[in-house]
């Protein structure tokens, strides 16, 4: 094989608690991970001598080598001692630094697509190890499906898929840093936190009213107050009806859930466009 198309999907967290804070600095997190079909279109082309080439037009995407998926390929140069080359060429679909994991999908990729081009015969397992190292995100990233994950993230449990859903997703035109989010998150006094074994029920079942009662992002009072035209927008489709609007991850992306696709639409028709832009996906 000397050449692979790869969509590296991004990931909505239908809900997202921190237990503690560990030791090491990160937090403990227990979050309810969904993939959607919204995905950056990766090409891995097989290049003769020990060339890593990568390009990527997208203007908020480094494209030298401090991009996550160059970080990607020197972890499994160093852990195969492999020196084969490639060219990766990134288009970038999924916004930018806007708690849709696009960073950490695209990472996933690589380690993927690179262990069949270069025919590493590295273990699924050892993959998830080396997904981990690089971030947290990235062993669900390279599982996709609904999964719970603890731990940093990486500790994952694969649990009952949610039935085909759209998504509309509210983008908007700011860059959040989730460290910055997490420096300004407290666990003191923590308010509005998901109903994790509630949220695991309810897609044991298929009940999306009850997954929507009992979904929550603690994260997103911190993101929503430092953003007022986040929260504003969250209001505005309350208001309207669409209950169980959302952050996703640090943010500042907003979802709203629907098994139809007329519902999204009329939710897109009942916002006034601002800033944001709307993309309607799945969930896979
Ligand atoms: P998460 O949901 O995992 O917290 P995110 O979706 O909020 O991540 P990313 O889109 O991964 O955030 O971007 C975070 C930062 O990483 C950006 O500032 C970006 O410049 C940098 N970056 C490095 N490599 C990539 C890449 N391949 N795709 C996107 N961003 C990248």
């Amino acid at each position: 094989m000397d050449k692979i198309y790869f969509p590296a999907r991004a990931k909505i967290n239908l809900s997202l608690d921190v237990l503690a804070k560990r030791p090491d600095g990160y937090h403990q997190v227990e979050m309810v991970m969904q993939s959607i079909e919204l995905a950056d279109m990766l090409t891995f082309t097989f290049r003769k001598g020990s060339e890593v080439l990568f390009t990527c037009s997208h203007l908020k995407v480094p494209s030298d080598d401090s991009n996550i998926i160059m970080k990607a390929v020197r972890r499994i140069r160093e852990e195969t001692g492999t020196n084969k080359g490639v060219s990766i060429h990134l288009e970038k679909r999924i916004p930018v630094a806007a708690g849709l994991a696009g960073g950490s999908t695209d990472a996933a990729a690589a380690l993927l697509a690179l262990n069949t081009l270069w025919d590493l015969g590295l273990s699924g397992d050892k993959l998830l190890e080396i997904g981990a190292e690089l971030g947290a995100d990235i062993p669900f990233c390279m599982k996709g499906g609904t999964c719970l994950a603890r731990g940093k993230g990486e500790e994952l449990t694969l649990l009952s898929p949610l039935r085909p859903m759209w998504v509309l997703l509210v983008v908007f035109p700011i860059s959040v840093s989730t460290a910055e989010i997490y420096g300004h998150f407290r666990l003191m006094g923590l308010k509005g936190r998901p109903d994790t074994s509630a949220v695991i029920k309810a897609l044991e079942k298929g009940d999306l009213p009850a997954l929507k009662i009992s979904c929550a992002n603690v994260l997103e009072s911190v993101t929503l107050e430092r953003y007022p035209q986040i929260a504003k927008k969250k209001r505005d489709l309350l208001k309207k009806g669409f209950s169980g609007t959302l952050m996703t991850g640090s943010g500042p992306t907003l979802f709203y859930l629907s098994s139809e696709r007329n519902e999204v639409e009329r939710a897109v028709e009942a916002l006034s466009l601002e800033e944001e832009e709307y993309i309607i996906t799945r969930t896979i």
